[in-house]
């Protein structure tokens, strides 16, 4: 039955919260992330993340974003997606970030940026995922991507799925899922995966609405649907920023409360280095 899961339900207590960000380019975006993560931070989540430019474009941010998370005591998880690099240069990241002690990677193939040449030793994450237990063993914990929408240039659902669990058979994990406004699109993914043996906790990726055609834009390119009666409603505030917000706020609440009572092993929410909105949605779930 769609909106129940078939796994056993959370205790609150063992649920897990994480938040992502992206590198800032600038002093100034460096400074603001440092003020939304200290916000964050009192909500007590297990990681922050840091997302990684495809073809390595911010290498170093990523890596200082990643640094000063740590710092401050708090457990940071870079992303790292292959497409375009070789293993050597892979494998120097890895090293890297062994190094400094980091415990946490989400593993991704990235997005090829139109018109570049791709190149490279890797082809898909599952690749990735190996690469990364053959030179590190167990060191890393390992998160991928799902889809409970499919990933836009998956030939059918199944073949998604089957890629899916690629990746959990090379070592992943956990996986962290595409954000989505349909509900039922993760209860029935998660059907799907209890069905095909993949027992890795599976955490819905939560995506606030700040701005719609930021939105829009996001979500024609990764393929997370915006359903229709959503997005007429948002195109109706025009301008209106404040009551876009309102509503997206009771939107996402909804889902995640409903995601929770429904056995979601938490959360991870897509936070574009801002704490407000997130830290409101906490509130209101009594988290
Ligand atoms: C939580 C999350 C975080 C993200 N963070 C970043 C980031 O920091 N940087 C970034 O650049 N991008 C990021 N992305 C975007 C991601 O890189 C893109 O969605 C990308 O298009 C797919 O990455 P993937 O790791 O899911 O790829 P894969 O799992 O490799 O899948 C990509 C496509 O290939 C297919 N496929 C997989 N294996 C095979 C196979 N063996 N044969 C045939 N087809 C196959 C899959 O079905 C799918 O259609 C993130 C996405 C999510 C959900």
């Amino acid at each position: 039955m769609p909106g129940v899961l078939a796994v056993k339900p959370m205790n609150k207590q063992d649920r897990i919260y994480s938040f992502e960000f992206f590198p800032p380019k600038t002093q100034e975006g460096m400074a603001k992330l440092r003020e939304a993560r200290k916000q964050l931070a009192q909500l007590g989540p297990k990681f922050f993340s840091v997302t990684f430019g495809a073809g390595g474009s911010t290498r170093d941010r990523t890596l200082e974003t990643v640094l000063e998370i740590q710092a401050a005591g708090n457990e940071a998880a870079p992303h790292l997606s292959c497409i375009s690099s070789s293993r050597d240069d892979i494998r120097t990241i890895l090293a890297q970030y062994k190094t400094h002690g980091i415990r946490h990677i989400v593993a991704l193939r990235g997005d090829i940026p139109s018109g570049a040449v791709t190149g490279g030793d890797f082809h898909y994450a599952s690749e990735l995922v190996e690469f990364i237990r053959q030179e590190t063993g167990d060191w890393f914990e390992i998160e991928v991507a799902a889809y409970p929408e499919f990933h836009p240039e998956a030939p059918s659902a199944r073949a998604d799925l089957d890629n899916f669990k690629r990746k959990v058979n090379a070592g992943a994990n956990a996986a962290i899922t595409q954000y989505f406004y349909n509900a039922d699109a993760y209860f029935r993914f998660m059907e799907d995966c209890n069905a095909a043996g993949i027992t890795i906790p599976i955490y819905p990726g939560v995506m606030p609405i700040y701005n719609f055609t930021q939105l829009s834009r996001f979500s024609a390119m990764c393929g997370a649907e915006i359903p229709r009666w959503l997005r007429l409603r948002l195109q109706d505030y025009g301008d209106d920023l404040a009551s876009l917000r309102a509503f997206g706020l009771d939107v996402v609440t909804e889902l995640c409360d409903r995601m929770l009572a429904s056995g979601a092993p938490g959360l991870h929410f897509y936070t574009l280095n801002q704490a407000g909105t997130i830290s409101t949605i906490w509130q209101r779930l009594g988290l």
